[in-house]
């Protein structure tokens, strides 16, 4: 047979297997079912046939990875490089399904994950400075305007005024009584509203001069 002729031959016999599928799958699944016996004692025998097989060429084996060695690394990272996608979902899959594995891997590793960590931290502290600096750069004006949102809906919760005498311009934030305080509102105004209300429910609003002046006070009471 000449190799058009068995290309033409595989041809045929795929279209064949297309027209029939679902008749062959059935046909096969159950001659598996009626020869279960069979197989389960097959599949066994070939297990310890392989097993014993690999034994035997074990030098074999041995040295062909050694020969292959580099050829398997290239063949590793293209495969990796060209399934990215494919590798994270199995990934993804494979820590969801094993949940239970994962978290008593990562209890006993927890020593050496810390031990690793430490080191790579130290090894890129530098980098990881300027990372830092370099994204605080980039950033600078949105965590600004993200403050001033922040601001913005603390102050009119308190009121958008100062309660002496009502301008609404250089507000600040004043705690009522100095008692209870536990810190100051500029410092965390741009946290969860939730989570500094208890904080402001303390607080009202003052503009600068009449703030100096409060505080003017409070110390002149204080020493006398
Ligand atoms: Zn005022």
């Amino acid at each position: 047979m000449t190799y058009s002729q068995k290309e033409k031959r595989r041809e045929y016999d795929k279209k064949r297997y297309q027209l029939n599928k679902e008749k062959i799958l059935e046909y096969n699944k159950k001659w598996r079912e009626e020869n279960k016996e069979y197989y389960k004692g097959y599949n066994e025998k070939r297990k310890e046939r392989d097993k014993k097989y690999r034994e035997l060429n074990k030098e074999y084996y041995k040295e062909y990875r050694e020969l292959n060695k580099e050829k398997q690394r290239e063949y590793y990272k293209k495969y990796k490089e060209e399934n990215k996608e494919k590798i994270r979902e199995q990934n993804k899959k494979w820590r969801e399904e094993n949940k239970e594995y994962s978290k008593k891997r990562r209890e006993e590793n927890k020593e050496k994950k810390m031990e690793y960590d430490k080191k790579y931290n130290e090894l890129n502290r530098e980098k990881k400075r300027e990372q830092n600096k370099k994204w605080g750069e980039e950033n600078k004006e949105h965590r600004r305007e993200y403050r001033q949102e922040k601001k913005a809906i603390c102050l009119e919760y308190l009121g958008g005024k100062c309660v002496k005498c009502g301008t609404t311009h250089n507000l600040q934030f004043d705690h009522i009584k100095r008692e209870g305080k536990k810190y100051e509102i500029s410092s965390r105004v741009s946290n969860n509203f939730d989570n500094i209300k208890e904080e402001l429910d303390k607080c009202q609003l003052l503009c600068a001069p009449c703030h100096l002046d409060k505080t003017a006070k409070e110390w002149v009471d204080m020493y006398n």
